[in-house]
């Protein structure tokens, strides 16, 4: 495996691959790699020749009260974890590299990004969708992989793709859970098992809400209102959103077309914000 710190080495080193042919896969993340990740690295060795593994933690994302420095950074840990999985190369830039002091340039995306996880990090889809358009700039990614746990991720970087003419397709990975049902991410490292039995209520209130829609519930209102009563219970979750979005625009579902949409929750677990979703 190779590994590319240099933004020019690796944007010439990806020129190179695609013009002997070579397709390209890449999967983005900050680092401090899990089941959840590597998944989407075997998505992307499946449907490609060359798998480029992104480790940044993206400083643009993160809001000036949020967990950017104490974010979990384990690079020696998730080279081995990039090799053993057959990993072509990671890419490891510097945030000088990426983000020098006179960077001044913007990518914004302007309707899926305002609600859900919008309203509460309003800087956040902004970072995302810049790092990212970086990010395939430098590695020309024939398809880049995204994790669904992340959906309101997922449908802003394909919008950031359709609306700028982006080659690049992105394919989407499902949710990995731990055994317990948790999803798989790299913020859990900040749970104690107190935290973690309690976090458990979130994925635990989306299987009842998809119960309730397996058996004809068709309402969003009472399904919202019984996920939200489920997690009142836990002393140490605090509810940020529990919203029924379509999976593309993320808009507001007035009743529930099975199929169609995602029950979308953030909550605190104490000081850890964490996301999840079902597709009712
Ligand atoms: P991150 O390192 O948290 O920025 O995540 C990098 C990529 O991994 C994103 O596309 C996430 O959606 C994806 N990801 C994170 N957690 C999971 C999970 N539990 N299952 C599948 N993909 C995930």
């Amino acid at each position: 495996m190779q590994i590319i710190q240099s933004v020019n080495e690796m944007q010439s080193h990806a020129i190179g691959l695609r013009s002997s042919g070579r397709l390209i896969g890449l999967v983005p993340t900050m680092g401090c790699l899990h089941e959840g990740h590597l998944s989407l690295i075997d998505i992307a060795k499946e449907k490609t020749d060359k798998v480029i593994v992104s480790i940044f933690v993206n400083p643009t994302q993160f809001g000036p009260s949020e967990d950017y420095d104490k974010y979990p950074r384990e690079l020696e840990q998730d080279l081995e974890k990039c090799r053993d999985r057959g990993v072509d190369i990671a890419f490891t830039p510097s945030v000088a590299e990426m983000f020098p002091q006179d960077y001044s340039t913007y990518v914004k995306e302007e309707h899926i990004s305002a609600g859900l996880c919008g309203i509460s990090r309003p800087q956040h889809f902004q970072g995302v969708t810049t790092v990212c358009l970086k990010l395939f700039n430098l590695t020309r990614p024939d398809i880049a992989v995204f994790g669904r746990k992340d959906a309101q991720q997922c449908a802003v970087v394909k919008k950031m793709v359709r609306d700028l003419h982006l080659p690049t397709e992105i394919v989407i990975g499902p949710t990995l859970r731990d055994a317990d049902g948790l999803a798989t991410s790299s913020r859990n490292v900040y749970l104690s098992p107190v935290q973690r039995e309690e976090a458990l209520n979130i994925s635990k209130s989306l299987k009842i809400a998809k119960d309730m829609v397996d058996s004809g519930t068709r309402s969003v209102d009472r399904v919202v209102a019984e996920v939200t009563h489920h997690l009142a219970h836990s002393r140490r979750i605090r509810v940020i959103y529990v919203n029924v979005v379509d999976r593309e625009r993320m808009e507001l579902a007035r009743t529930i077309e099975p199929g169609k949409q995602l029950l979308c929750v953030a909550a605190w677990a104490d000081q850890t914000r964490l996301i999840d979703n079902i597709e009712l």
